[in-house]
């Protein structure tokens, strides 16, 4: 059996050996670094995991967004481990002025496409939001819906717009049969549940193998790592 990945943790797992995406926000990084871009870069490499990075919608009503929107795509031009932009995305159960939050995200996901990185997606009820901005930008990287714990109907509406859904500690029973195994991630995000067990909750609602789901995960995952050892080529576009 392939090794078990976890699409989005904000707590990296020593034991993963890589098979992990710890999710950073450029922000933080911003003020614990206090703006050393070499410090920011080297923080990141220094993680040894894969990293994905951006701005989250929470931080997105700081002062002078320019400033880290400039210094995300710096540092994304300049450390080969970063792996998905986000996560990035929509919540309107935060009193973050919403129009600076689609502003923030669409930014990302400009920058996204120019770099090549697909995106992992906080959104919080907000997906009319989020299936109108991707019907007017078109974008053509993979966009990871993380954390979904809405009904099949609405996961029905988000893959129908060509996005995947990643599954975490909680989720709708019926939500895996839905989605085509192809288009599903599963993460551990803030939780304290272990990977195995998320693994575990998916494959007891699908009655399936735990193989067939983790090698198709682990399978996804080496293309996503294939695509960011070519970022030094591609990131020339930045
Ligand atoms: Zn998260």
């Amino acid at each position: 059996m392939s090794p078990l990945v976890d699409i989005h943790t904000h707590q990296p797992h020593p034991s993963s050996e890589g098979k992990e995406v710890v999710c950073l926000d450029i922000t933080e990084l911003h003020q614990t670094h206090h703006g050393d871009f070499d410090e920011i870069c080297h923080a990141m490499e220094g993680s040894g995991a894969y990293v994905s990075l951006g701005i989250h919608p929470w931080n997105a009503g700081l002062d002078d967004t320019a400033k880290f929107m400039d210094c995300l795509q710096a540092v994304i031009k300049n450390c080969p481990n970063i792996l998905l932009i986000g996560e990035a995305g929509l919540d309107k159960s935060r009193p973050v002025d919403f129009s600076l939050q689609e502003e923030v995200f669409r930014q990302q996901v400009v920058l996204s496409e120019i770099c090549r990185k697909p995106m992992v997606i906080h959104c919080v009820r907000a997906f009319d939001d989020l299936l109108r901005i991707r019907k007017a930008l078109h974008p053509f990287q993979r966009w990871i819906v993380h954390g979904f714990r809405g009904k099949p109907q609405q996961a029905e509406q988000l893959l129908r717009a060509g996005m995947d859904i990643s599954l975490g500690e909680r989720f709708h029973p019926d939500v895996p049969h839905v989605v085509p195994l192809d288009r599903l991630w599963v993460e551990t995000d803030m939780g304290k549940t272990t990977i195995s067990s998320v693994y575990s909750a998916i494959i007891e609602a699908l009655g399936i193998h735990l193989d067939l789901l983790v090698d198709s995960v682990y399978r996804r995952f080496i293309q996503l790592t294939e695509n960011c050892d070519l970022s030094t080529h591609t990131q020339s576009s930045l």
